[in-house]
């Protein structure tokens, strides 16, 4: 009998399984079905998303076009967003819709963790969905020409993603950057988890872009125009981008599957659901309690093989393999310009050329997932489901 797999997100894992769908198609065609449920039919790259806000590419340079890597594959797209799910009774929702599923895979990243903060929601700009992000820094771009005052921008979350964007924001601007007051707040320090190093390196560069750093400082509530400060201080603001860790869409802890840090799919060394053996997990929704890294699209790459081969097998009842997280990885933090810190197993270096290595890594990530194909029809949510 033919079997469903439902892969839920097009995220950087599953960028993977639809690569191995496509190159081994004599395989699965006959027993299997696919279908690819996605909010967006093209996936921001994570790596170059910095230097899209930089001006250093152009969008379609950073996103993967799910359309031609689905045809190939054989795999039916939909556009559409998932928002529940019931393991039991095998089914998806989305827009009202019911998806049935013999087997389902959960690769839809997180965003920031929003709701924690009271005030925050209503008030700040979140970097995720991506789309959403460009099309609001699009619009500070044109609120920064038009007053006649400077404008004061704070970027809440000292990590990675905090410092890379306020940085590519500070070089996309050029010389109207001074138009702008710039603040880093973050609750610890800078760059946790990072060599000291790459910290001092990069608590300069914030100094030379005009950046005002403000470590150990909690946000405890938002409000219209001021952040309040746990230590009781506050500061007026004109907008303010939060990019501070990873939280799951609530939908995933209501489909009973077993969770863990509030709402992330626990899973196994396989990729699959602790509580659900049908169920896979990768990329930034899915955790594996016993190694916990970090959430970044390193780790939802690495798994998108794994991952890939566990489905098919899993399909046709083999053993499955494991996933073993790599200790330590090359870090590449751009700096705004085309310039960037790297981290490797304690080993910190800077420069252009840094930047350039970072690059190729990119580009050649892009080049796996961007061959041409000739032109076919999405379907939009309104079509019926295969049962
Ligand atoms: C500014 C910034 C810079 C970053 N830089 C780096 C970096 O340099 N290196 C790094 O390793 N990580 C970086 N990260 C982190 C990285 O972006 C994430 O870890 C990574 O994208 C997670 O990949 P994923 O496969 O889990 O999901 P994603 O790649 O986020 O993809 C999720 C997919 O699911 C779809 N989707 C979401 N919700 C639904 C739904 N309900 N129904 C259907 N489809 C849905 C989306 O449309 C999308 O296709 C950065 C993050 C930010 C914000």
């Amino acid at each position: 009998m033919r079997k469903r797999l439902l892969l839920i997100g097009g995220g950087h894992a599953h960028l993977f399984v639809l690569e191995t769908l496509r190159n081994r198609k004599p395989h699965w065609c006959n027993h299997l079905d696919v279908t690819l449920l996605s909010r967006d039919l093209h996936t921001p790259y994570s790596g170059m998303l910095p230097g899209l806000i930089a001006g250093h590419y152009r969008s379609k340079q950073c996103h993967v076009d799910l359309l031609p890597l689905s045809a190939r594959a054989d795999v039916k797209l939909i556009q559409t967003t998932v928002d529940g799910l019931d393991p039991v009774r095998n089914v998806a929702m989305a827009d009202g819709q019911e998806w049935p599923f013999d087997i389902v895979s959960i690769d839809i990243g997180s965003a920031p963790p929003l709701s924690a903060v009271p005030g925050a929601s209503a008030h700040v700009v979140s970097p995720r969905p991506v789309e959403q992000f460009l099309h609001q820094w699009r619009a500070l771009q044109k609120q920064i020409d038009s007053l006649a005052r400077p404008i004061h921008l704070v970027v809440v979350g000292g990590g990675a993603g905090g410092v890379e964007i306020v940085l590519a924001m500070a070089h996309r601007l050029g010389a109207r950057r001074d138009r702008v007051k710039w603040s880093l707040v973050t609750d610890g320090e800078l760059l946790p988890g990072y060599p000291r190093r790459a910290a001092r390196l990069m608590a300069r560069h914030l100094a030379d872009a005009g950046v005002a750093l403000r470590i150990d400082t909690a946000v405890a509530r938002v409000e219209a125009g001021k952040l309040h400060f746990a230590d009781g201080s506050a500061a007026a603001f004109d907008a303010v981008v939060w990019a501070t860790g990873a939280a799951p869409q609530p939908w995933i802890a209501a489909s009973g599957l077993a969770c863990v840090d509030h709402g992330f799919v626990s899973i196994n060394r396989h990729l699959q659901s602790a509580s659900h053996p049908h169920v896979f997990a990768a990329g930034d929704i899915a955790t594996d309690p016993q190694y916990r890294w970090p959430k970044a699209g390193v780790f939802a790459v690495r798994q998108g093989p794994v991952l890939a081969d566990n489905l098919l097998r899993y399909a046709s009842g083999r053993s499955l393999s494991g996933y073993r997280p790599q200790n330590g990885y090359l870090s590449l933090i751009s700096t705004g310009g085309q310039h960037a810190i790297a981290s490797w197993y304690g080993l910190v270096w800077e420069g252009r050329w840094v930047w350039r290595w970072k690059d190729r890594i990119d580009q050649r990530f892009m080049r796996r997932f961007s061959e041409p194909f000739p032109a076919v029809e999405t379907q939009s949510a309104e079509d019926s489901p295969r049962m």
